[in-house]
């Protein structure tokens, strides 16, 4: 009997160019086909992230992975897409609705490389077969370092968008860099989103805080075995400091 689940947190899909800074942040196309295949071999139920946040609520007997993939890349849609179609798994992809269709334009200059993301028709693609669309704000600030006034638009102000361009409720949030306070948190909840994830390590337990659900980080180099161990331990508990 299970009485954890998991969420994955991806970001890049793809091969990382030779100069990329934070290479950590890529999964290759290969690799990539390979966890999912994992995932189904041994057994786990890739499920929404809303079913996740049911289990923080309720508790639960299944083996339950979410799939999360931050930013919105476009390599998603050419390399993570035609792979969870095959497998039929849903996944969570939190935009950052004002820069759809453009570049990873808050980090490109430190990661020294520049990313396209999703365009608007591309998701929309996307959210007629089991993608589900969350907010990652509207320009990835850290938002912990904002006035209120610019936290609510930045948080509200993105839900808008995204509910308007899709014509679908966006119920889950991602906090950029992982940086959030109580403050923020708050204003995430009175937004009117039903869960959000931060980048803390580890599982999912019954009783968690909806707005403080804990990820999984895979990447380049978690190797078939971490992968494993990440699904199987208590590994990512010991990362993040729960014991
Ligand atoms: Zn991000």
């Amino acid at each position: 009997m299970s009485q954890k689940a998991m969420v994955l947190m991806y970001h890049n899909i793809c091969v990382p160019p030779q100069d990329a800074g934070l290479r950590s942040l890529y999964v290759t196309p290969r690799m990539f086909r390979y966890q999912m295949w994992y995932l189904r071999a041994a057994g786990f139920r890739v499920a929404p992230l809303e079913v996740v946040a049911d289990f923080a609520e309720a508790g639960g007997t299944e083996k339950i992975i979410a799939l999360t993939f931050d930013d919105g890349f476009e390599d998603f849609f050419h390399n993570a897409y035609p792979v969870l179609r095959e497998y039929g798994y849903p996944s969570t992809v939190f935009i950052v609705s004002d820069r759809v269709g453009g570049e990873n334009r808050w980090d490109a200059g430190s990661v020294g490389v520049r990313k396209r993301l999703l365009t608007w028709e591309q998701i929309n693609e996307l959210k007629n077969n089991n993608v589900t669309f969350g907010s990652h704000t509207r320009t990835h600030p850290f938002l912990s370092r904002l006035v209120d006034e610019q936290i609510a638009e930045e948080v509200a102000g993105s839900k808008r968008t995204i509910e308007e361009r899709l014509n679908l409720p966006a119920d889950t949030f991602c906090y950029p860099y992982g940086d959030y306070d109580s403050r923020v948190a708050e204003a995430v909840r009175n937004a009117g989103y039903r869960c959000a994830v931060t980048t803390k390590r580890g599982r999912v337990l019954r009783g968690d805080s909806l707005f403080e659900l804990r990820r999984s980080f895979i990447r380049l180099n978690t190797h078939p075995l971490l992968f494993s161990i990440k699904l199987h331990t208590a590994y990512e508990d010991r990362k993040g400091g729960r014991r």
